[in-house]
């Protein structure tokens, strides 16, 4: 069986790092992109069964990024996760509404990722 890409877009190096090696250690083929721009490009180039998509960064942020993505037919529906440490209330409406598959706090427990991953490959589109 092929393992399940995903691809990490985190402006953070050291949680790139960390969630890729976490990640990778569990069995996934993993790429990473450290800006929305480079984010989009990958995910068009790579189609990952999952996107973990972080909404702060510099340059195109992940909302933006995300939504370029499922605006797109040929992208639409790769499942993407916004990654966000924003604490506001109503944010995860706002994410949904905005088309994302689901949504995660920082700071991110490595312990509950692959678990997380697990779940979100496995629900239905
Ligand atoms: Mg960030």
């Amino acid at each position: 069986m092929m393992p399940h890409k995903i691809l990490i877009v985190e402006d953070n190096e050291n949680n790139r790092s960390l969630f890729r090696d976490v990640l990778t250690f569990h069995g996934y083929q993993v790429s990473v992109a450290s800006d929305g721009q480079e984010g989009v490009a990958l995910a068009r180039e790579l189609m990952p069964d999952l996107i973990l998509m972080d909404i702060q960064m510099p340059g195109m942020d992940g909302m933006t990024a995300g939504g370029i993505l499922k605006g797109d037919p040929a992208t639409s529906r790769l499942k993407i996760i916004a990654l966000t440490s924003f604490a506001m209330r109503g944010d995860l409406e706002k994410f949904l509404e905005a088309g994302f598959d689901g949504y995660l706090s920082k700071p991110i427990s490595t312990r509950e990722l692959p678990d997380l991953v697990k779940r979100w490959l496995q629900e239905e589109k």
